[in-house]
């Protein structure tokens, strides 16, 4: 395939030819991969072999195209996953595949001594996270971060790695307790289903998305079972609920209620077979999410009684209610809107669900309280004002109430502090966004998106050239994005696109849209991450992300921001004889803020310190990657459409990460614990060479000698450039491919 590369191996075969040439490695590095010289790599001279790929690092060169033609070699192998370094690929398969995460293949996995020596899998990944905690390597917690877009395979990978460690982990195995619904695994896997009805819609690009982040943390006790878990979640997509993109649906619960309320239920909710909702667009699609019984059962079990289940199932019915109110216009700026005669009856229905006096709840929709000092001034809304304070009802009701599920859930499983030592996190976020039109929301999403890949990049790619520099290694630099100066534009203080949205929210003055505009087009005009395009119709402005430019759309952008609540509709929602809806809403302030100066928190502001909180976890934990790639936007199987993966291989830097992590040694170990797992083996060899230097390793002896001493005695058949090829000493620790560590775990198990 490479015609360069074949004229240069010409005679190296292998395998009688049949699976390729081998040569030495080409990296675009110099230095320490010159050191490389000699390292045998299969070169892809036959693309009928190129499946058998299964760590994209062996490929040679790596190029997207390369890559490219890997990955789709093994997907057409029904091969789904593949090891790109330190990362591991996940192609979505866009099929059932009950053998390949079986029950059998997770003890495979499990019990294997080296799991890595089996095909590529999710489980090499929660297996290797889950023994760094046994084998207590420093930092013990573990944070398993699953990125793509959407579609890609996210949150099915985080519902198998969930699966795997209530499996593996289970710490109330055996006979007595399979069948007691109290199993705390099966309560944290109940937590999936139940946030799953309650956050994810079916949308244009996949069946089951996602609206909204989570990183949920297993707790593990210091014997490494899981005892517990905990679940944060970010930024829930709450306008769904009044406002479903074209030819998307609502949150999968309407529709789980639509389909599968019971008689008594339909009665209650004023809601027949038929009975159509405006909030419930595409209900006639089928798909398998809208399973109500199985959501009922997962509330269950997760401790959320009978009669609590009432209150917030007729919330919800009484949201969908809410939805088929309509105003008509007065006319007259000084008068009420009015009902037409089935938006009264909606109105009356949404009240009695409520639970709140429906004469206060329609007065709270079309009229506006204005305190000026201590008097208060009443005034009629437009028909533009009441559709949006019925909007702005429904998704705070909505927002609230999911907060409170995600509240309870992790009272139900979390664990006491006393109990467990150790977690693992599992971080399943949305990808990076660009639609036709992209508001506050995307900018939100793809600015979590660049912190990701900042951590991503800080880990993985500069910290692995750091620590060389700092550990002495030569080392060359491969230029890698940096995108500091993204984030910088987006997040820095005192001028940067979120601090100008924050002031002009916070100023609450009219037209705020182009004054917005206008001061970041002055205060940001230097910034090369940013420009504007004079000439489109609705102003915006473009950043340009680590993944792409998206233009964001200006017009809307503050009141988003200030995401504000008539205090009236609160003091309503407090007065309501539903004790759920009561209580979900007692601690919510009623002072109207605008009279205080407004020391409001934004939405902007509040996604930043949660997103900060998540960085600073992850800084703390050790990562481990993985990137979930959709081969094909119609979501079939079988089907690989190359422009669409590379574009997601490009968006994620997968091209860089190999060719670092093939290049350099991606394994390092510290001196002291390299030592202490494989001080044995130099032992071991000075017993069998029948040396007469002391047989027992000396504690006193700093351990760089010890180390030293132990690779040279392994390494005794090996040349000079090749010791150099394998394993290198830095300042404080090891450094080792894969290869290395393969020699010394063989030595050590043949002890
Ligand atoms: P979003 O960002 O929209 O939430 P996502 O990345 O979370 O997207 P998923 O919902 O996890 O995407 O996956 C989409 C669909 O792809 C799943 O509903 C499932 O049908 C299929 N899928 C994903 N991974 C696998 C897999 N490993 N095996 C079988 N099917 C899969
Ligand atoms: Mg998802």
């Amino acid at each position: 395939m490479n015609s360069a590369g074949d004229s240069r191996n010409r005679g190296h075969k292998k395998n009688g030819g049949k699976k390729g040439l081998v040569q030495k490695s080409v990296s675009p590095q110099t230095s320490l991969n010159d050191s490389l010289e000699g390292e045998v790599r299969e070169f892809l001279t036959d693309e009928s072999q190129l499946h058998t790929f299964d760590d994209l690092t062996k490929v040679n060169p790596v190029t997207p195209t390369t890559v490219l033609k890997c990955l789709q070699a093994r997907y057409s192998a029904k091969l789904f996953y593949t090891q790109a370094g330190c990362t591991l690929v996940a192609l979505n398969p866009f099929q059932h595949l009950p053998d390949l995460y079986s029950l059998d293949m997770m003890k495979l996995y499990h019990c294997a001594p080296q799991p890595q020596e089996f095909k590529p899998h999710i489980f090499i990944v929660a297996e290797e996270a889950y023994r760094n905690i046994r084998d207590q390597l420093e930092p013990l917690n573990q944070s398993l971060v699953v990125s793509g877009e959407s579609g890609a395979g996210k949150t099915w990978t985080s519902r198998c790695l969930m699966k795997y460690y209530a499996t593996v982990a289970a710490s109330s195995s055996g006979l007595k307790s399979q069948n007691t619904v109290e199993r705390i695994e099966r309560r944290v896997l109940d937590s999936n289903p139940i946030m799953e009805a309650f956050g994810n819609a079916c949308t244009l690009r996949n069946n089951n998305s996602s609206r909204f982040g989570k990183y949920i943390q297993l707790q593990l006790n210091s014997g490494q079972l899981l005892v517990g878990a905990s679940v944060q979640t970010y930024l829930l997509e709450k306008t769904r609920v009044s406002c479903q993109p074209a030819d998307e649906r609502n949150f999968h619960i309407f529709y789980q209620m639509m389909k599968g309320a019971t008689e008594g239920q339909r009665r209650e909710w004023e809601m027949p077979l038929h009975q159509s909702f405006d909030w419930l667009p595409n209900s006639e699609k089928q798909i398998e999410e809208d399973d109500f019984d199985e959501t009922v059962e997962a509330m269950l079990h997760m401790g959320i009684k009978a009669e609590t289940q009432r209150y917030i199932l007729r919330i919800l019915a009484g949201i969908l209610h809410l939805g088929n109110v309509t105003f008509s216009s007065s006319g007259e700026e000084h008068q009420l809107c009015q009902l037409p005669e089935e938006a009264e009856e909606s109105m009356q229905t949404a009240a009695k669900l409520l639970s709140v006096p429906a004469q206060e709840f329609q007065t709270c929709l079309r009229v506006r309280t204005l305190k000026a000092g201590k008097q208060s001034l009443l005034k009629p809304c437009s028909q533009t004002e009441c559709r949006v304070r019925r909007d702005c009802l429904a998704k705070t009701i909505y927002a609230q109430l999911f907060e409170w599920l995600v509240s309870f859930i992790n009272s139900s499983i979390c664990a006491d502090k006393s109990t467990w030592s150790s977690f693992i996190g599992v971080l399943d976020v949305y990808g990076f966004e660009s639609f036709h039109v992209n508001k506050l929301e995307q900018l939100c999403i793809n600015y979590a998106n660049e912190k990701l890949q900042q951590h991503f990049v800080a880990h993985y790619l500069r910290a692995q050239q750091d620590e060389y520099v700092s550990e002495g290694l030569q080392w060359s630099f491969v230029k890698f994005q940096d995108n500091q100066s993204c984030l910088d534009l987006l997040e820095g203080s005192p001028v940067g696109v979120f601090s100008l949205l924050n002031e002009e929210s916070r100023l609450n003055r009219a037209s705020d849209a182009n004054m917005l505009r206008v001061r970041l087009e002055k205060e940001l005009s230097d910034n090369p991450n940013i420009s504007w395009d004079k000439f489109s119709r609705a102003p915006h402005f473009t950043v340009a992300h680590y993944a792409g430019r998206v233009s964001y759309q200006i017009e809307g952008m503050v009141e988003k921001n200030k995401d504000p609540v008539p205090v009236e509709l609160i003091s309503l929602l407090q007065k309501s004889d539903n004790p759920l809806l009561c209580q979900i809403f007692a601690d919510r302030e009623t002072e109207n803020p605008t009279t205080r100066g407004l020391a409001k928190v934004t939405v902007v502001s509040k996604f930043k310190n949660s997103l900060e909180n998540l960085m600073s976890i992850l800084l703390n934990t050790t990562p481990h990657y993985t990137r979930c790639i959709k081969p094909n936007p119609d979501c079939k199987p079988l089907t690989f459409k190359k422009e669409e993966v590379i574009l997601q291989l490009e968006a994620c830097g997968i091209v860089q990460t190999i060719q670092i992590s093939a290049a350099g040694f991606p394994i390092r170990i510290p001196f002291k614990s390299f030592v202490r797992r494989y001080g044995l083996i130099l032992k071991h060899l000075k017993k069998s060479g029948g040396s007469s230097d002391d047989l027992h390793v000396d504690n006193d002896k700093p351990p760089q000698q010890e180390v030293e001493q132990l690779l040279s005695m392994v390494l005794n058949q090996r040349s000079c450039d090749e010791r150099c090829t394998l394993v290198h000493c830095g300042r404080t620790k090891v450094f080792l491919t894969q290869a290395m560590l393969d020699v010394l775990e063989d030595h050590r198990r043949n002890i």
